[in-house]
């Protein structure tokens, strides 16, 4: 039986940056664009647009829809090589590596395609539009229980509809979400004094 409720595989990259920001996302249906993000869908446009082709002699399909029954997944991958017999998925990212999160939806691509094909795949590629550079994933046991975890726990998330805490770090500077969350208010009791001592009383004089 397929687990309840499916998870998007877009939703585990998210959950990698920050839980918050994936459930603000994927529970409560928030969106917002920052320039990371206008980026992304302007370097998208090409695997977006479902035109396969031809590529040194391997077949690339672009924009493959992925489901996967045994982990309750559903998604999309941005591109899948095919050569010789051989499935890998391709994800495309306009910039520059950040950590593992890209590795993990990248796998959970992997694990679909691989239900979906009865096929096994060793590895695939992320591409990084700031270095032009395409990195090979090894799709390790490691990884794939990894994945598996994060799945659980998103949809763990999915069913309490709790807003975790907010880490209020590095990372909210880069968020698509920072107007929405309010990561100072959110934070901690003392952070709300100084965000309200720091901006709404001083705005008021
Ligand atoms: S602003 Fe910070 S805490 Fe809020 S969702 Fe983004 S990264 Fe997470």
């Amino acid at each position: 039986m397929t687990p309840e409720p499916v998870v998007r595989i877009s939703a585990i990259e998210h959950f990698a940056y920050c839980p918050r920001q994936c459930a603000l996302i994927h529970c409560d249906g928030v969106w917002s664009d920052n320039t990371h993000t206008i980026r992304g869908t302007r370097a998208h446009r090409r695997v977006d647009s479902g035109r396969h082709r031809q590529e040194r002699g391997r077949h690339v399909l672009r924009a493959i829809p992925l489901w996967s029954e045994e982990l309750g997944l559903s998604g999309r991958a941005d591109a899948v090589e095919v050569e010789d017999g051989a499935v890998r998925p391709v994800e495309y990212k306009a910039g520059v590596r950040h950590g593992a999160a890209a590795d993990l939806q990248l796998c959970a691509q992997a694990l679909c395609l691989e239900e979906m094909l009865d096929v096994a795949i060793p590895h695939g590629y992320v591409w990084y539009g700031g270095p032009r550079r395409r990195l090979q994933v090894d799709f390790t046991e490691a990884l794939r229980r990894e994945v598996r975890e994060v799945i659980d726990q998103i949809r763990a998330q999915l069913l309490t509809f709790k807003l975790p805490a907010a880490p209020n770090d590095a990372r909210c500077k880069e968020c698509q979400l920072l107007h929405h969350c309010l990561p100072e208010l959110s934070s901690a009791p003392r952070r709300v004094n100084r965000y309200m001592d720091n901006v709404v009383f001083r705005c008021a004089i």
